[in-house]
């Protein structure tokens, strides 16, 4: 992975030049552009570390997992949010783990534990590093040094459980390794967020991730069986159970808990059949409104596709923008042009249905129907097939966009149905306003997608030219105005990207004060001298 960005250096996607040119009418582009600096121009400081340390650590990992060299410690400074970004690419990220240890199995992770616990060291575990909430982001607090836990080298399937459609996996195991493996065995494990290629299934598990399928293969949590968790304080063991009713759900209390409480070291996955189809269908409404009816209706009839996303018309506009003459745009255009006279508005929505050719056929032609009840016009599987193509493709974009000195960041909650448009138009007025105040109008989008029968989430994306020198104050301004909207709009402050540092503030808002003093407690019982991952979830911030 590209230190400064996404992907590996060998894979670019370039803008094409009617996208440009589309950019540059909109929100400006940068002249002369601007590209990261060099690997070594970027500033990190001395370790903290003495070598008696480092020592101790080598004895427990081995000399091949414990690393303090300045490459290493750069690709460990920070996640892949805007502002992670935009400080790697000047060349000044915020501070950087002092040492970097890849621990091989649950017994290493809980040696090192114990060494940074006697000797004051906070722990940042990181999986694939794909945080966009500052969740990887190296702050120490009050301890003497970091140590980031790189969950890479456990990356081994455990078992496989046929019978039971369960598999077991060390946490730093990547998606795309595990659904190889299991896709050979006609299995899936159908969690695809869009940072698919490089996420762990421990960090999807640390921060309750939502991968784009999960209307059909539900959430992380959902798929969570049994899991491995080492804390400062001891282990648990969960094991695979397909439900339980003794006490509380602890596995829900350790799920979602970013690196705060310990250490998810294994976990038992609930895997499906692998489909044997898998059909995208393009589908206009008139406006954003017809489309999230038509969406409750599918969510409310048990009709919903595995995947749904339905484009507001700010989106829809973008993305036929950029599809360009060539692209869906053309096919799209013509089909909606030649029915209802297209002029630009309407939104664009995209269903997609896994499974046999049976289930698939049967389900696609009901949810169909009840589109077409709700005043939607199937266009074909152009504009499906093309966003299947390319899902994973829009981190690559971020890059580009950056070098441009565009700025291009996404935000996310969720909503019941019946709050789901006003919340739509206030958080996409605070982030517009925002902009505004800050000199830089730009493109403010929002898709609705993860459909459940009670409400749905909201994915806004917004682009505008960078305020120069200071890029980190216009992000937080926007970030601030649209968090405030969202919170106080009925939302919550996150339904997949998680709390990280940037919506720790917001926790009191979200669980009231006695649910964050319930999961402090539950902190100060796990990680007694609060060596876990400081300064996330729920720990006191100031927003000023
Ligand atoms: C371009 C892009 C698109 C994204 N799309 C989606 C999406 O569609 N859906 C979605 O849900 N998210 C998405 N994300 C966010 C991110 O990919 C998810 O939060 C993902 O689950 C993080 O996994 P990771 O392995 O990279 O974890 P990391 O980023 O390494 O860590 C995330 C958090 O989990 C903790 N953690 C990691 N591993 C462990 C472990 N083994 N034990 C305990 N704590 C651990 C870390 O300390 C940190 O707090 C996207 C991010 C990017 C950059």
């Amino acid at each position: 992975m590209r230190w400064w960005g996404w992907g590996d250096a060998a894979h670019r996607l370039a803008l094409p030049a009617h996208a440009l040119r589309f950019l540059s009418e909109t929100v400006g582009l940068a002249d002369p552009p601007r590209p990261p600096v060099a690997l070594a121009a970027v500033r990190v400081g001395p370790s903290a570390l003495g070598e008696q340390t480092l020592a101790a650590l080598r004895a427990i990992v081995g000399d091949e997992g414990v690393r303090d060299d300045h490459a290493e410690r750069v690709i460990h400074a920070a996640g892949k949010g805007y502002p992670d970004l935009v400080r790697l690419r000047a060349g000044e990220p915020e501070g950087a783990p002092d040492v970097v240890v890849y621990p091989g199995d649950h017994a290493q992770v809980r040696a090192v534990l114990s060494l940074c616990g006697r000797d004051s060291l906070a722990v940042v575990p990181f999986g694939g590093g794909t945080s966009v909430v500052g969740g990887v982001a190296p702050m120490r607090g009050e301890h003497a040094g970091l140590l980031t836990l790189d969950m890479r080298r456990m990356g081994e399937v455990r078992e496989l459980d046929r019978e039971s459609w369960t598999v077991t996996v060390q946490a730093g195991m990547r998606a795309p390794a595990l659904e190889r493996y299991l896709t050979t065995r006609g299995l899936t494990l159908g969690h695809f967020p869009q940072s698919f290629e490089y996420v762990s299934l421990g960090g999807c598990a640390a921060t309750r991730s939502a991968g784009q399928a999960s209307g059909g293969y539900g959430r992380i949590e959902r798929m969570i069986l049994g899991l491995r968790f080492a804390a400062p304080l001891g282990d648990l063991n969960l094991p695979a159970v397909p439900a339980s009713a003794a006490g509380p759900g602890l596995r829900e209390l350790l799920v979602g808990s970013e690196g705060t409480l310990g250490v998810i070291s294994e976990l038992a996955l609930r895997v499906r059949t692998a489909p044997l189809e898998r059909s995208y269908q393009g589908v206009f409404f008139e406006d954003f409104a017809a489309g999230v009816e038509a969406l409750r209706a599918l969510a409310q009839q048990q009709a919903a596709p595995d995947v749904a996303r339905l484009s507001d018309e700010h989106e829809t506009r973008m993305s036929l923008a950029l599809a360009g003459p060539g692209g869906v745009k053309g096919s799209l255009g013509r089909a909606y042009l030649g029915l209802r006279g297209y002029r630009g508005d309407g939104c664009l929505a995209i269903l997609g249905f896994e499974g046999s050719p049976d289930q698939v056929a049967r389900r696609r032609k009901r949810a169909l129907a009840l589109i077409r009840q709700g005043g939607g016009l199937a266009v074909g599987s152009t504009p499906g097939q093309a966003w299947l193509k390319t899902r994973f493709s829009a981190p690559y974009l971020r890059d580009e966009l950056l070098t441009h000195g565009v700025m291009v960041e996404t935000l996310e909650t969720a909503t019941q149905w019946s709050n789901l448009r006003s919340l739509h138009g206030r958080a996409g007025r605070a982030i517009n306003d925002a902009l505004n105040v800050c000199g830089t109008p730009g493109l403010v989008m929002c898709h609705v997608s993860h459909l459940y029968e009670t409400g749905a989430s909201l994915y806004f994306t917004f682009l505008a030219a960078q305020r120069v020198e200071d890029e980190i104050g216009q992000w937080r301004a926007v970030k601030e105005a649209a968090s405030r909207a969202i919170s106080e709009g009925g939302g919550t402050i996150t339904h997949h990207h998680a709390v990280g540092r940037d919506h720790a503030s917001w926790m009191e808002h979200e669980v009231g004060a006695t649910g964050l003093s319930a999961l402090r407690a539950l902190k100060s019982e796990l990680d007694p001298a609060g060596i876990m991952n400081p300064g996330k979830l729920m720990a006191p911030v100031n927003r000023d």
